[in-house]
């Protein structure tokens, strides 16, 4: 049976999908699970259906199965079965919700990492919640805050992401510059290595499991379990949104407000760049918090250029703190900074409306077309030495009419990541994330994807050709030398790492880094 398998997975080009096989094809197919005894359940037909594709909407696969596992000991067997065949390889899918096909297998087994029983058990003496690898973040959250008044401190924009999807990659957002990317804050991890071993890590107990797995873009094990570092969650945030019109004066103060002592700064800050124009996706109908709050374009200083900036900031308070506290707190913090006068917003909401304030968006996009059309995204982490030229060269120009999403730009401080991690960051003491999140209507109102891609490229390009200092975040390439680039050196770190946790490279193919057999 497993050459008969080989015969389908010779093929590991995504981008030339053969002709489907038959139904009958198909279910000869499942005697390769005989005696495997799995607890969950084998899909065969129609598998290249949701589990081959992406939120990205760019990549198609077709796995040959698509496996709902029980439990991690039905993670193993898979990982076992598949290390028993020179050819088959193994995708942990989270929520799909990647933009290159990094959660696919094609020709290979997916795990819906998502049917594992979604365990998020609170311990409040210690502070830590154990969470299975395919629970999704927002049950997390509701889990924490309602069950116990406990929450995550540090955590992603948008909540419908997997516990394991999330710390394959890093895991960042607004408080990011505080507790370090939620990487940094697990203590423990169940893995299924690719060897099919089933191993507890932490940073005593298999550290160099635990090291290579965080931000190991799924290539070293598969997580079946994480433990969470918890905080008391607060009742209230107060949710603040500045403009600026120059980059240095957001940039200084954005950095001032990160570089501030632990606990005498904010609570989340990140921002954005929008267009200077009434365009109502990207112009300034993007920055207003309420419905009822009026951008006046009067205030925007004749000077400004072709786009404007946006700093959003929150502050934690409980119920019982007194008005005039939080006020004069969240004043303090203000009063330094040198937005335009006149385009400042503000609301008051609950800790999870905050939290869950994109998956209102996503309703919304559900409800238009434009979450399921193509998004190619791209994020970068950038130098702060480029950065200034990078808003002259990208920002000012190359998108200076948008992205017809949100273009995202905050500090972030490598001093908050642990650098045994498998994450790769640009040099120096401070870099900025920047992430295009493209939310166009479906071709022809909208862009082709195509041409999204091509813009996108021709970021890149600029990046190159002006030396910036960079990396991608969520990265993706499809050769060897566009990966040694990436990890520079920490690549032979990550070559080794895949030799001993992954030797035969079962695991994660979608991210083309490693071939089967390599
Ligand atoms: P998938 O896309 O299913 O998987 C991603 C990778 O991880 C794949 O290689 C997969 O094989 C591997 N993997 C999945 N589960 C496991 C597991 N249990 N163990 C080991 N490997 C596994 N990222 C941020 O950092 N901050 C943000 O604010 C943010 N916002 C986002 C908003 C939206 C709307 C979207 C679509 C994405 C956003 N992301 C953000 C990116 C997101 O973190 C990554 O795409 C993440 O990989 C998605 O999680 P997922 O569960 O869907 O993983």
């Amino acid at each position: 049976m497993i050459a008969y398998i080989e015969r389908f997975v010779h093929d590991n080009d995504v981008d030339s999908l053969p002709e489907p096989e038959t139904a009958e094809e198909q279910a000869d197919l499942s005697p390769l699970f005989n005696g495997v005894d799995l607890q969950g359940t084998v899909e065969f037909a129609g598998c290249g259906s949701a589990s081959g594709r992406d939120f990205g909407g760019v990549q198609l696969s077709k796995p040959l199965a698509l496996i709902r596992p029980a439990n991690s000991d039905d993670v193993a067997k898979v990982v076992r079965l598949a290390s028993r065949s020179p050819h088959l390889t193994v995708a942990a899918r989270g929520n799909g919700h990647s933009v290159n096909g990094q959660a696919m297998a094609h020709r290979g087994l997916v795990l819906d990492m998502k049917t594992i029983e979604p365990k998020i058990t609170v311990d409040p003496a210690t502070a830590q919640a154990d969470v299975s690898g395919g629970a999704l973040w927002e049950d997390v959250l509701k889990r924490c805050v309602l069950g116990y008044g406990l929450a995550p401190r540090s955590w992603t924009d948008y909540l419908g992401l997997t516990v394991g999807g999330t710390l394959s990659n890093a895991g960042v957002s607004g408080q990011t510059f505080i507790y370090g990317p939620q990487t940094e804050n697990v203590t423990e991890l169940e893995v299924v290595t690719g060897n099919g071993d089933v191993l507890v890590c932490s940073k005593n107990e298999n550290p160099e499991l635990f090291f290579s797995v965080l931000g190991g873009l799924g290539q070293f094990g598969i997580i079946t379990r994480a433990r969470v570092l918890l905080q008391p969650a607060p009742d209230m945030v107060r949710w603040i949104r500045v403009v600026y019109s120059e980059f240095s004066e957001f940039t200084r103060d954005a950095e001032f407000l990160v570089t501030r002592a632990e606990g005498d700064s904010f609570d989340y800050l990140e921002g954005f760049v929008f267009v200077n124009s009434d365009d109502p996706v990207n112009g300034w109908a993007s920055v207003p918090l309420d419905s009822d709050q009026f951008f006046d374009p009067s205030c925007i200083p004749r000077a400004a250029g072709p786009v404007l900036y946006c700093l959003e900031v929150a502050l934690h308070y409980k119920n019982e703190d007194p008005p005039s506290a939080v006020d004069m707190r969240s004043e303090r913090l203000m009063g330094g900074l040198r937005f335009v006068e006149g385009l400042r917003f503000s609301v008051d909401v609950g800790y999870m409306e905050f939290l869950l304030r994109v998956k209102r968006a996503e309703e919304e996009a559900k409800a238009n077309g434009i979450w399921d059309a193509p998004h190619p995204w791209l994020n970068l982490f950038v130098s702060k030495t480029d950065i200034a030229d990078f808003d002259r060269v990208v920002f000012k120009n190359i998108l200076k009419h948008g992205v017809g999403g949100p273009i995202l730009i905050y500090p972030l401080l490598p001093s908050k990541w642990d650098s045994r991690k498998s994450v790769v960051l640009p040099e120096g003491e401070m870099f900025y994330l920047v992430a295009l999140l493209r939310f166009c209507f479906p071709y022809p109102k909208g862009l082709s994807a195509q041409e999204m891609i091509v813009q996108n490229q021709e970021i890149l390009q600029s990046c190159i050709q002006n030396g910036f200092d960079f990396k991608l975040y969520l990265p993706h390439y499809t050769s060897r030398e566009g990966w040694k680039r990436h990890f520079g050196n920490q690549w032979t770190r990550f070559q080794e790492r895949k030799a001993r946790f992954d030797p035969m490279a079962i695991l994660a193919p979608g991210q083309k880094i490693f071939p089967r057999n390599w």
